[in-house]
């Protein structure tokens, strides 16, 4: 692994990326203790509490703790999974799927075309009108049981198989996508059988959701009608982005298995494997064959799905300009929709808030998963007067970061996902600096090869700069300042996103004003890229419409 505090004029790739460090002095300190290490090696962190005395010159150094890929068995090809069975694309296409952080090849996966959707849709109706639709709801809570019980105990061939087509942190795989993945078929299990009470549509039950609770305004309804289970949908198909496979998996099927529908799930074309032995899993719960197919490809696969009759309800997880394509698509269909699509958040941190408590919360919402994050906090608002002091500590604690291989459990940054992907971030960092914004990332090795890109601070950001508008998805960050309540909002809301943002003030009262005013899905308070089964997920405006998670992530999957 690299430590990413090598010494300037350390780096192994020039990088025209990285400016020099302007707090020169800690870094080019660290710096040295890190060139010590050799390129396999890791780089000094200094203690957890980053509040507690600077590290004075030379730190400590890392030992290599790669996890072993052993774990996991990847096969040359795969097929798609239709029907219960993994088999070829009707017309035998390939692609192949490579691991990022070092361009290997990892496998060849089938690219399903339309016949294939034809095969994979045609089952999963078969599978819903006869075993899946009409099986009572506590039967089927009991494969989604099963299925979450499976995950947690392959929970590390997944989290090693998520790294290596990824490209992210073995620790984030291990400790967030996984046992996330795991919570959301827990959660949706419970409910399986209890529908008739989540107080949705006219299904209420007596008593149990009278009112609304206030739900209406986010979809879920309660109390119209009395006694009757809500219906499925019937077929629903699914496609997902790259940037957490496994667990957008998860947040699509696990809802709609749990109210009944069954699912042609398409996976991102750079991250199949994980979907691909998701359905391994499926196989191995013993779910009946056509309740979860899976199709992989790229967008044409995708298209082909989303156009085709035989589905009821399109879920889609991705950018806002595909988003807005299948809108157009599905528009007139009758079938139903969500959209979770990108975001821009605002990241707000007032003059009394905690530094460094919030300088955490600020690295952790804008570079945990490199910043592949949809609701990344890629906007920091920082109040005016305490801008210099969060800064200089933003830099400290991103020169204690470690980027390198993802397998190694001490890595904090992993790899870009796909080359298509860092181009994007490096043009729209270059338009950054092109539009006046001054850019500093720490000093920094990066690999030679697999596609990488070192943390990035833009101070100096005006709200009319693209990279404080457009989303960049990548491991880069915007400072703009504020004077006033008044101004971080309409600032924060200045953007024509709408999925998250977060407040960082020891004022619960601000917390409370400030949360009423943000025109955002999810606020969070005091911290950042909280998730929680259930807790409802989703967008206003550009960020889509829908909710994923909770009770509310049930309506998506109900005819209510
Ligand atoms: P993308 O839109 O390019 O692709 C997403 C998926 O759609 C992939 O599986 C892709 O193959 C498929 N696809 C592409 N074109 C299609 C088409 N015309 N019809 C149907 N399917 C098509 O997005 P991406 O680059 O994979 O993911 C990054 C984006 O996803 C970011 O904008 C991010 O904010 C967003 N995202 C949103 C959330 C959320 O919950 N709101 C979560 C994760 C990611």
């Amino acid at each position: 692994m690299t430590g990413i505090r090598a010494s300037r004029g350390q780096s192994a790739r020039p990088p025209d990326e990285v400016a020099p460090a302007q707090s020169a002095d800690v870094a080019g300190q660290r710096g040295e203790a890190a060139a010590s290490t050799s390129p396999g090696g890791t780089a000094a962190r200094p203690p957890d509490d980053v509040a507690g005395p600077r590290p004075a010159g030379r730190g400590w150094d890392y030992a290599p703790a790669p996890e072993s890929r052993e774990i996991v068995t990847i096969a040359a090809e795969y097929g798609l999974f239709v029907d219960g069975t993994f088999s070829p694309a009707a017309d035998g296409r390939e692609f192949p799927t490579i691991n990022p952080a070092t361009e290997e090849p990892l496998a060849r996966v089938a690219l399903a075309g339309p016949a294939d959707v034809d095969r994979a849709v045609a089952a999963a109706r078969q599978a819903y009108e006869q075993v899946w639709g009409p099986m009572p709801g506590a039967e089927r809570a009991k494969y989604l049981y099963r299925i979450a019980r499976i995950l947690q105990e392959r929970a590390r061939e997944f989290a090693v198989l998520e790294s290596l087509d990824n490209g992210k942190p073995i620790r984030e795989s291990r400790d967030v996508d996984v046992p996330l993945a795991a919570a959301h078929f827990f959660y949706y299990a419970g409910w399986a059988d209890k529908l008739e009470y989540a107080g949705i549509g006219g299904a209420s039950r007596a008593g149990v959701t009278g009112g609304d609770g206030g739900a209406s305004r986010t979809g879920v309804t309660g109390g119209a009608g009395r006694g009757m289970a809500p219906r499925p949908l019937g077929v629903a198909g699914q496609v997902i982005p790259w940037n957490f496979p496994l667990l957008m998996a998860a947040w699509k099927l696990a809802p709609a298995l749990a109210t009944g529908n069954t699912c042609v799930l398409k996976p991102a074309e750079t991250t199949p494997l994980t979907a691909l032995l998701l359905a391994e899993v499926c196989q191995q719960a013993g779910l009946p064959p056509g309740v979860v197919n899976v199709l992989t490809g790229a967008g044409q696969t995708g298209s082909a799905l989303v156009g085709h009759t035989g589905v009821n309800k399109i879920a889609f997880t991705g950018s806002t300009e595909v988003g807005k394509e299948i809108s157009r698509a599905v528009a007139g269909t009758g079938k139903r929709l969500t959209l979770e699509l990108g975001g821009k958040a605002a990241n707000v941190v007032f003059d009394d808030a905690p530094v460094d408590q919030a300088v955490e919360g600020i690295v952790n919402g804008i570079f945990f998963n490199q910043g592949h994050v949809c609701c990344a906090g890629s906007r920091l608002l920082v109040q005016e007067s305490v801008a210099d002091i969060v800064v200089e500590r933003l830099r400290e604690r991103l020169a204690t970061l470690r980027l390198g291989d993802p397998l190694d459990k001490n890595t904090d940054i992993g790899a870009i996902n796909s080359r298509e992907q860092l181009d994007k971030i490096s043009a729209l960092a270059a338009v950054g600096e092109a539009e006046g914004a001054q850019r500093w990332s720490p000093p920094c090795r990066l690999p030679e090869r697999g596609y990488w890109f070192p943390p990035t601070v833009f101070t100096g950001v005006s709200q009319s700069y693209r990279i404080a508008r457009e989303e960049i998805f990548g491991p880069v960050l915007s400072v703009l300042t504020f004077r006033t309540p008044e101004e971080a909002v309409t600032k924060a809301n200045n953007t024509p996103y709408g999925l998250s943002a977060g407040v960082w003030t020891e004022k619960g009262s601000r917390i409370l004003w400030m949360a009423q005013r943000l025109r955002a899905g999810v606020v969070w308070a005091n911290t950042y890229n909280r998730f929680d089964p259930a807790s409802p997920f989703g967008g206003y405006r550009e960020s889509g419409f829908g909710r994923e998670g909770g009770r509310h992530g049930l309506a998506a999957y109900l005819d209510a």
